[in-house]
């Protein structure tokens, strides 16, 4: 049976890190759907367009895709590789608005859904629980308090040299909480049957030993 792992939560709560290793070790396709929504987002700004139509067609001729490599997975749109442009702050201030939209989410998650047919898979995001992975055989809502989120961010961009503030990397997050919570059809909800876990404190290894551990049980 292909098992199918569903990991949702705020933004920086660590869904992506644990998500990879958990792949990694389980031999699992890990899917980043924030990915697909940052690509879609791209899409809209450079055809400098609100129009869902547009932006679908585009991506319809120029698929979304992403590539594992030594250095990480890369997130193509068509031939055009867009890992570092779909983590800019410009697609990050805009992809809240892009997500809202009905016909990008009903387009995105059926290609979610086409992807996990294709064999064991753990996928990231918002509603993966609730709306793209119903069946999940276990399904994760992470979270972690600001502080700990915009500690960890402040600290991965130091490492990559991206010089930030701590307090404004707290602002932003509680603006993009608050964009992803209050829009009527928001999509960060935690399923009925999902497990919470608050990583604030908690190391990467503890929170992917819980999953690993409840995914083989
Ligand atoms: O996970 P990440 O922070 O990269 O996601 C970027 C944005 O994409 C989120 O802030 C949210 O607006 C949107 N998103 C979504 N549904 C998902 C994944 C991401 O609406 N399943």
């Amino acid at each position: 049976k292909k098992i199918q792992i569903a990991i949702d939560g705020p933004a920086s709560s660590g869904k992506s890190t644990v998500a990879k290793i958990v792949a990694q070790d389980l031999g699992l396709i890990y899917l980043d759907t924030g990915a697909m929504y940052r690509a879609a987002t791209s899409v809209a700004l450079l055809k400098q367009t609100k129009a869902p139509q547009e932006i679908i067609s585009y991506i319809k001729e120029n698929p979304i895709s992403f590539k594992n490599t030594k250095q990480g997975q890369l997130v193509f749109l068509g031939s055009k590789d867009v890992t570092s442009l779909i983590r800019t702050n410009e697609v990050t201030n805009h992809v809240s608005f892009v997500a809202a939209l009905a016909e990008i989410r009903t387009f995105l998650v059926a290609e979610q859904q086409r992807i996990a047919a294709e064999g064991g898979i753990i996928m990231d995001g918002r509603d993966i629980g609730t709306v793209v992975l119903p069946q999940a055989d276990l399904k994760i809502f992470l979270v972690a308090s600001v502080d700990e989120r915009a500690k960890r961010r402040y600290k991965e961009n130091k490492l990559k040299g991206i010089p930030t503030e701590l307090e404004k990397l707290k602002a932003e997050i509680a603006e993009r909480d608050r964009k992803d919570s209050t829009r009527a059809n928001s999509p960060l909800k935690q399923a009925t049957d999902a497990l919470l876990l608050d990583s604030t404190g908690k190391s990467i290894q503890e929170i992917v030993q819980f999953i690993e551990q409840k995914a083989q049980a």
